[in-house]
């Protein structure tokens, strides 16, 4: 099936030509021609990246009415990101037609301005819940010409809780506007929204139903908790031309996390809620261009980055809702491209990953961290590949090269490589040389009696355990908000946690962590969020995977998070000096 057969217009057929679509993607085969015939409600149930965006784009263009200045489609969308891409998407798809507007219409900006954009007549909005809704509740948009409502990654928004403004909403468009629901899983709350707003709708499943994309190969590393940051640094060692995403499951152990990894001397950055819509936009901006190399990100922040080639994802720890990892390692293997999504578990959330398998009908393998030696093998050999295919500047290199030949002459090839080896990985091979395999063991979660790491290897990241206390809680604020040991005891006991044994504190400069009993962490959290400290509403989380770390402190608010990274590989203390992208890629301090 092709473009031409799906009789869009020539208009049309040329900007996706330009754009460089040759064949429908399945989800538009399937897509296209039953939205052309107006063939009522849909559900597809599809992934992101695999072309949903022309699937719905592209028909609902073709029977736009240009005359008309009035809201023809209305497309929803969980997050500003996705907004802005759709709408970028849709205007790109309409760059040869005449006379069609789309307007993008989310939280985070002025309403004044997408109120006038409104007002200038539109035939396409394309929106978020909730900004949305605040439209229609100020009598500021009319719905009433809408011939076809889109609801892209329903679970999506319905996860982020936009399930009311998404009843208002469709409450306020025509009984006769056709809908079509996108979305990667199909949670019961889905299929109460499809059953509800919906008239009979025909199902379709592009892939498997709750399955992750077949471009995709999942790779489950079981390792001590102890040893987990020291698995995604080899991990991340392993892959040298790695570009992906690590995700975390809250706001502070992304941010510890990258913390690290910038300390450890990996070009990274983070992304989750504390920051600015401005700060995030930054970061995503320097992620897209390449100049970092991986992104920290927790779910919701990352949703709506919209980057095609990931080569990985990485589940640092794993979501709280299962379903999440679908949506996790969707981010990657997109538009047909191979990704590899990487899990990073301990012993006892092995069952989890298994029931991961189960649900979303996906075989994981089980490899061993990679060991010291294949890091080296695996570096040496990309760094080889590269060697082969730089494309040499005769220009700048010749005028040179005589005298080299004369200093090398009588040195046979052999020696010639291996001195070569020598020199440009020395660092990197003496780093390695007598680390110790990062085996699972049967001791999770308790001290290593001896971890037998290098020095090195142990002297970074959260892999130090002090003791086993109980749980670790953090919270965000340090001394800068005027936290000391004794004022936190007392907010605990003002919190009605005066029973509660209190273990080591630590407290740095924007947040502090605390242990206290397993028992006791969960209540006193919750006591703790409803108990303003210093008048100042705090938030507390569990920071198990913080445990036994040296955490460094989270940025201040308000500075730009790119400004915090760009430890460019080499500049950390004891660390390779940065030189081609093998040494970029290359051990940072385990
Ligand atoms: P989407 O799922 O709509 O976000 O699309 C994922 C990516 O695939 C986007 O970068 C699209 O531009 C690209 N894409 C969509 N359809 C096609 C196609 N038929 N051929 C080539 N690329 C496509």
């Amino acid at each position: 099936m092709s473009f031409e057969e799906f009789g869009l217009s020539p208009e049309i057929l040329e900007a996706i030509g330009a754009m460089g679509f040759e064949t429908p993607t399945p989800v538009q085969a399937e897509v296209i021609p039953r939205l052309l015939k107006n063939r009522g409600d849909m559900v597809a149930l599809a992934q992101t990246g695999t072309g949903k965006t022309a699937a719905f784009g592209l028909p609902i263009l073709n029977m736009l009415n240009h005359e008309l200045r009035a809201p023809q489609a209305l497309v929803l969308c969980p997050t500003r990101e996705l907004c802005v891409q759709i709408t970028r998407d849709l205007e790109a798809f309409a760059a040869r037609t005449q006379g069609v507007r789309v307007v993008a219409v989310y939280g985070g900006a002025s309403i004044q301005d997408q109120l006038r954009a409104l007002n200038r007549g539109v035939q396409i909005v394309v929106a978020t819940p909730g900004r949305m809704h605040d439209i229609l509740r100020r009598g500021k948009a009319d719905l009433g010409g809408v011939e076809r409502v889109i609801l892209d990654e329903a679970d999506e928004m319905l996860n982020m809780g936009f399930q009311e403004d998404l009843e208002a909403i469709l409450a306020q468009t025509p009984g006769t506007a056709h809908t079509l629901l996108f979305s990667a899983t199909m949670p019961h709350h889905v299929a109460t929204i499809a059953r509800k707003h919906m008239h009979n709708p025909e199902e379709i499943t592009v892939g498997h139903r709750n399955a992750g994309a077949e471009t995709v190969s999942h790779e489950c590393y079981v390792v001590r908790e102890r040893d987990r940051y020291a698995a995604l640094k080899r991990l991340a060692d392993y892959y040298p031309d790695m570009y992906g995403i690590v995700f975390c499951r809250t706001r502070l152990e992304t941010q510890a996390v990258a913390d690290w990894l910038i300390r450890d001397g990996y070009n990274v950055d983070s992304l989750h809620g504390d920051l600015s819509q401005s700060q995030r936009d930054m970061v995503m901006k320097k992620f897209r261009a390449r100049s970092l190399q991986l992104l920290v990100a927790t779910d919701v922040a990352a949703r709506g980055l919209d980057v095609n080639d990931l080569t990985h994802v990485i589940n640092y720890n794993l979501p709280d809702e299962l379903g999440g990892y679908t949506h996790r390692s969707g981010r990657t293997g997109r538009a047909g491209k191979k990704g590899v999504s990487i899990i990073i578990v301990n012993m006892r959330e092995k069952g989890r990953a298994h029931q991961i398998e189960r649900l979303t009908k996906t075989k994981f393998t089980y490899p061993e961290v990679p060991t010291g030696r294949a890091i080296c093998e695996a570096q040496l050999l990309s760094h080889i590949t590269r060697m082969k295919s730089v494309e040499l500047d005769h220009k700048q290199i010749d005028p040179f090269l005589p005298e080299i030949y004369e200093a090398l002459e009588g040195m046979d090839w052999k020696e010639l490589i291996k001195r070569f080896v020598s020199l440009e990985f020395e660092i990197l091979l003496k780093y390695y040389r007598g680390t110790e395999d990062l085996r699972p063991g049967g001791d999770d979660g308790r001290p290593p009696v001896r971890d037998g790491h290098s020095r090195r290897e142990r002297s970074s990241g959260p892999g130090r355990r002090d003791a086993p206390a109980g749980a670790r809680l953090a919270v965000n604020i340090g001394s800068a908000d005027g936290l000391n040991p004794r004022k936190l005891t007392g907010w605990i006991s003002r919190a009605g946690g005066h029973n509660v044994r209190v273990g080591r504190i630590e407290i740095m400069e924007h947040r502090a962590l605390f242990e206290v009993p397993v028992k006791d962490a969960r209540a006193l959290a919750r006591a703790l969020d409803k108990n303003p400290f210093d008048g100042r509403a705090v938030r507390v989380e569990d920071a198990g995977a913080d445990r036994g770390q040296k955490p460094s402190g989270r940025p201040p608010r308000g500075k730009p998070a790119f400004k915090r990274k760009s430890a460019a590989r080499g500049k950390s203390k004891g660390k390779p000096a940065a030189k081609g992208k093998s040494q970029r890629a290359g051990p940072a301090g385990e």
